[in-house]
């Protein structure tokens, strides 16, 4: 029987761990129909005077584990299929690092740099007038994604909170500090990541001291993730942005590249350093490789070229399927996003939970918190590894599936 608003990509995703797990049709729904979807067109006044139309979606993908949680991007691309990816996406990650939350995400179908910052803020918050009834700390919490931040949730808070007529911080994350975001959450993302990395480093028989690392991506996760590993002593040989990298084979001082990016808006005319495309930087021989930009980077095309021992994939779904199966052939390792990317939901969580209590922690608090977040996560994809025999990407969604199932089942909701 044909079913509506069945997301393909996460089809395609499961179709190896529903055969491992023996999933049966009703699970098979409850993991590839968004619970809700919501399409929306609203209006906002142009500093023109003009009034255009925007088009805008979230998606509380499962909320069996607990509100749904996720972010909200502004991009040109935008669309409903993507926002259901990685809305199922979410909900798998908030499973493997163990959150009580489901999985949503969000976006408009906007180019943000067409529009003034007052206009920014009218469209953030028309986008919230239209999702209100729908959202609230017990509900569905929002959060940065990409072409987001800090600043857009706070007009985004500012606006439900005028809707609600009373404070509700813990309905939307990733917030500014002063207006009780949570210490540490501005590079928790990067910090997560370079904590895996860390835990996992003796089974790959890497030392860090020894271990040289290739950053595509200068935003906030690429720039906090490099400077965070030169920090460690790893050796950061090449970054790069959407103009171009930069590389030199004896390592960077990652403060003076953020230093001059910052200075000049740019990566390149680095002293010292070799320009290089970002082609070239993902087919470089490091020893990791760190995709922070954008999805679909490692693709059948260039798969068979990567030279990296190891991949974190700190942006989400960088690499597609295809070009997993090559990498796999390769015996290059891959770190896979929902682990590695989870650092910034785990503080998100956290912020959520100082918002509940009024009660805000040090910064040092949230690191060791976080810290012990994600080495309980490795841990558990090492056994489920073992125990499965699958590879990381597998293993992680075994556990992440079989979480959100077994919810779905103490529910009722399953035989
Ligand atoms: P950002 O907008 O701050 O930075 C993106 C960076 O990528 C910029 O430096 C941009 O110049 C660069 N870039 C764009 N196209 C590129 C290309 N073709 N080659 C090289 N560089 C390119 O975004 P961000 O918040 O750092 O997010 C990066 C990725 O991480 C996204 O996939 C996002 O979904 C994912 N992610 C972010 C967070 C978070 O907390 N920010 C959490 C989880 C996942």
């Amino acid at each position: 029987m044909e079913k509506d608003n069945v997301c393909i990509n996460c089809s395609n995703q499961i179709d190896k761990v529903a055969k491992i797990l023996k999933l049966g049709e009703a699970e098979l729904d409850i993991l590839t129909i968004p619970k809700r979807i919501l399409t929306f067109s609203f209006p906002v006044k142009l500093d023109s005077g003009e009034i255009r139309y925007f088009t805008g979606y979230r998606v509380q993908f499962n909320d069996a584990r607990g509100p749904t949680k996720g972010g909200i991007r502004f991009h040109p691309e935008v669309n409903l299929e993507e926002i259901k990816t990685l809305a199922f996406l979410m909900t798998l990650k908030c499973a493997v690092v163990n959150l009580p939350y489901g999985g949503a995400k969000g976006g408009v179908m906007i180019e943000p740099k067409r529009f003034s910052a007052n206009e920014l803020e009218r469209i953030s918050r028309g986008y919230i007038r239209e999702i209100n009834n729908f959202i609230g700390p017990d509900v569905d919490i929002p959060a940065p994604d990409v072409n987001t931040d800090s600043k857009i949730m706070a007009w985004m808070l500012d606006e439900y909170e005028k809707l609600k007529g009373r404070h509700i911080p813990a309905a939307i994350t990733g917030k500014p500090i002063a207006l009780s975001g949570s210490k540490g959450r501005e590079y928790s993302t990067s910090m997560g990541g370079a904590y895996v990395l860390n835990e996992m480093a003796d089974s790959f028989g890497m030392n860090p001291k020894k271990t040289s690392v290739a950053v595509q991506g200068f935003g906030n996760v690429g720039m906090n993730i490099a400077r965070i590993l030169h920090e460690w002593g790893y050796k950061v040989i090449a970054v790069s942005d959407s103009h171009g990298g930069i590389f030199n084979q004896k390592g960077f001082g990652i403060k003076d590249v953020i230093g001059h990016k910052n200075k000049t808006g740019r990566l390149s005319k680095f002293k010292g350093a070799k320009e290089i495309s970002n082609e070239e930087l993902l087919e470089l021989k490091a020893d990791v490789l760190v995709p922070a930009a954008l999805e679909d980077q490692i693709t059948k095309k260039n798969a068979g070229k990567i030279k990296a021992k190891l991949i974190l994939e700190m942006a989400n779904r960088p690499i597609t399927p295809e070009a997993d199966e090559i990498l796999l052939k390769k015996n290059i390792k891959v770190i896979p996003d929902i682990l590695a990317n989870a650092g910034g939901v785990v503080v998100s969580y956290f912020e959520w939970v100082q918002n509940s209590q009024n009660y805000y922690w040090s910064e040092s608090l949230v690191l060791e918190r976080l810290k012990i977040y994600m080495a309980h996560a490795v841990k558990e994809l090492s056994r489920t590894c073992t125990d499965f025999k699958c590879d990381m990407r597998e293993s992680l969604y075994v556990d992440a599936i079989k979480k959100v199932l077994e919810a779905e089942r103490l529910r009722g909701n399953l035989r």
